[in-house]
């Protein structure tokens, strides 16, 4: 069980000034870098560590080497160059050899460096009239210490809190600590032995003061393990609530409504399909309320998978519905749903023939009044089954019989308040069903952390008979004029994607128009070319998708306000001008707009790239057509800050731990945490864990945590 210790909630409590030498001005200095307290000091962990015994040294260092070295100030002198810069030179020495560091426009060295201050300095070796140098290197004041390895600290120069200055600080709360009784462990030791994991008060002390850099790793991973556990821990106990406290609907599952259509579609379902449906299925049919995450690339069949779901509520007499984030795009759901739907049948004991064809309706804001009154009227007394709208559907005054399932497509955001207003939607207060649909995969262990309340279903495998799409990167735009051309010759369609402009949508625009302008004065003379973009009115938007899905327009030349779910078959070509501009997620669901029908279809993605992280993206896209991998090439370039998204705001414990370098870590510390809490008793007999949980995700970001 839990050994005495202090708690991270009673080092929470205790304020920096309580140390020793920590007065008002440190205290101030401190609290602008959101250290107030002995908690937060002891986690601010060290930002690298200095091995001495691997250190490189003055005497062994080739000119023209990046190194670092560990090196004492010896002398300290500023002057004036001929041209009126301010120039400090620090002379230094680490033993072995002495050189001099210079600094131009940075005079405030010559106050912050005095003989005898120890330094880590970042640079390149240079030679000056025969001399070793470093032209300004990143220095790390150190202070005096001692030891074999040498913390350095994330220092703040605006703050006026220097590396050393942490390093004694912190060394005085550790040793404050360690002097009463040491740190309470909560995990529980089996988890602990399981994984081999240093007890806390050891991973504490080997983070900031180690003897080795085998020890920060020991101490990094236990400490990592815990961060993801607290997340963990709280992500399972806040689905388990969900799911025990609303009353769900029980749904009959195979029934023949879903069978007639599984039937009637022309095409076998995918094994992932297949799987996929049994596991929505499995949460159908129980009594509470199925929150699930389906994630499938674009083009995988996930529109079959949420139809079956929708028809397992119709076939019990319930009512569904499927929101789009656009209007544009539940239009497009609706024609393709309907047409899956026709003269499909639904019981009526009602009629003579004890049946009715099964309704289906749209409903946006540009639906006219008297066709939003039949609807409206349709949803309360049962007349309309399947309903496809805009996120207004379940926020506005629009009442149901009895609303079963709901799906939501591509947002990414559906928490706490949407359920609230979902549980208005029936009489009886019992809650539909939730499957949230994405087209943006996300690597597992990211869904893990970011999704980590819903359950997670992955349509893995694509249709068979789809042609590849070809893609090439090419640096001029020639052989992608060439193609479109060849390509429309043959009957079918293009898009052009104009270079994203994210400083000003204006801007974007009048480069969208002259694109437009170019092409059809030279490269693509004489087809008929149109124009789509952000500030097109949403009946212009309308207008220009509708010729280019009746086939009146070759090539549509569009800013990306085509990224999500456009479907037009016919079209074989997909141009992005700039690619490098664009994020891989992006450059992906562009790509997923064509290879839509049985034609071979290309990709061309056009421009050099500006930045190395650029032509990765590029030549992953070249590489793979498979959404999962480039998510984990995405997550691998830009780190998990932009998943996270918005939920990095506020207290974030996430400190040491990387969802992308701590995959492995991510999915032991949710299996920890379904043990330790899945059975919904949540935790009672780890009352330190829950404590500690709300010290790191207060009340305020655990309720954000979960609303957005
Ligand atoms: P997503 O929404 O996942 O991008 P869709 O559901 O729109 O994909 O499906 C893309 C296309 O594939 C549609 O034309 C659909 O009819 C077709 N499709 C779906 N499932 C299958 C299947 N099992 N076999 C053949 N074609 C399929
Ligand atoms: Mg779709």
């Amino acid at each position: 069980m839990t050994e005495p210790g202090l708690t991270l909630r009673e080092l929470d409590q205790r304020l920096v000034t309580d140390l020793k030498g920590v007065g008002e001005k440190r205290t101030a200095a401190l609290a602008k870098i959101e250290i107030r307290t002995v908690l937060d000091l002891l986690f601010t962990y060290p930002r690298k560590y200095l091995d001495r015994t691997r250190q490189a040294t003055i005497n062994e260092l080739p000119v023209g080497e990046e190194a670092m070295l560990l090196v004492e100030v010896t002398k300290v002198s500023a002057r004036r160059t001929r041209n009126g810069r301010s120039l400090v030179e620090v002379a230094v020495t680490d033993g072995t050899g002495s050189l001099s560091l210079t600094f131009f426009n940075q005079g405030w060295r010559e106050q912050q460096l005095s003989p005898g201050d120890e330094l880590v300095v970042f640079g390149r070796l240079d030679q000056y009239q025969g001399r070793p140098q470093m032209t300004s290197p990143i220095v790390d004041l150190v202070g005096n210490r001692t030891g074999r390895v040498v913390p350095v600290y994330p220092q703040s120069e605006t703050a006026g809190v220097h590396t050393w200055e942490l390093d004694t600080m912190i060394g005085e709360a550790l040793r404050r600590v360690m002097m009463v009784k040491g740190f309470s462990d909560p995990v529980p030791s089996d988890v602990r032995a399981r994984y081999r994991f240093v007890d806390r008060s050891t991973a504490i002390n080997q983070i900031h003061h180690p003897e080795s850099m085998a020890q920060v790793a020991e101490a990094r991973r236990r400490l990592v393990f815990d961060e993801l556990l607290r997340i963990q821990l709280e992500l399972v106990q806040r689905k388990v609530a969900l799911e025990q406290s609303a009353k769900g609907i029980a749904h009959q599952v195979g029934g023949s409504l879903v069978t007639a259509f599984h039937d009637n579609l022309g095409f076998d379902l995918t094994g992932a399909q297949l799987r996929v449906i049994q596991e929505i299925n499995a949460d159908l049919k129980e009594p509470r309320p199925m929150h699930r995450l389906l994630q499938g690339d674009v083009g995988s069949g996930k529109t079959v998978v949420a139809v079956s779901a929708l028809l397992a509520a119709v076939q019990g007499g319930h009512q569904g519905a499927l929101m789009a984030p656009t209007e544009v795009l539940a239009g497009q759901h609706y024609l393709g749903i309907a047409a899956l739907l026709r003269n499909m049948t639904v019981p009526d004991p009602a009629t003579l023939l004890g049946e009715r064809p099964l309704q289906v309706d749209l409903l946006t804001g540009s639906t006219p009044a008297a066709e939003r009154r039949r609807i409206t009227v349709g949803l309360a007394t049962g007349g309309v089954d399947v309903i496809i709208g805009t996120h207004a559907l379940i926020q506005e005054s629009v009442a149901f019989v009895s609303l079963g399932m709901v799906v939501v497509d591509e947002q990414h955001r559906f928490g706490v308040e949407q359920r609230a207003a979902l549980r208005e939607k029936n009489s009886d207060d019992s809650v539909p069903d939730v499957l949230v649909m994405t087209a943006t995969p996300i690597p597992r262990t990211a869904a893990m952390t970011v999704y980590g309340d819903l359950d997670v279903s992955v349509l893995d495998e694509m249709p068979p008979g789809r042609t590849p799409i070809t893609t090439e990167w090419v640096k001029e735009e020639a052989p992608a004029w060439d193609a479109v051309r060849r390509e429309v010759a043959a009957g079918h369609q293009v898009y052009v994607v104009c270079p994203l402009i994210e400083e000003s949508d204006a801007l974007e625009v009048r480069s969208a128009e002259e694109t437009l302008t170019r092409l059809q004065e030279t490269e693509l003379e004489g087809l008929s070319i149109e124009l789509l973009h952000g500030r097109f009115s949403s009946d212009e938007k309308k207008a220009a998708m509708a010729a280019f899905r009746a086939g009146e327009t070759s090539v549509l030349v569009a800013t990306t306000v085509i990224e999500v779910g456009v479907d037009v078959p016919n079209a074989t070509v997909m141009v992005i001008l700039d690619a490098d501009r664009f994020g891989i997620a992006q450059l992906h669901q562009l790509r997923g707009r064509v290879g839509r029908g049985a034609a071979e279809s290309f990709c061309y993605l056009v421009g050099e790239a500006t930045t190395p992280d650029g032509e990765e993206r590029l030549r992953a896209l070249v590489r793979t057509t498979d959404g999962f991998e480039l998510a984990e090439v995405d997550l691998d370039l830009r780190g998990e800050g932009t998943i996270m998204g918005q939920r990095q705001k506020g207290r974030n414990d996430l400190r040491l731990a990387s969802l992308r370098r701590d995959r492995e870590w991510v999915e032991a510390a949710r299996e920890v945490a379904i043990n330790l809490v899945g059975d919904g008793t949540g935790l009672k007999n780890h009352p330190e864990l829950a404590d500690e949980i709300s010290v790191f995700l207060g009340d305020e970001e655990t309720d954000y945590l979960f609303r957005s």
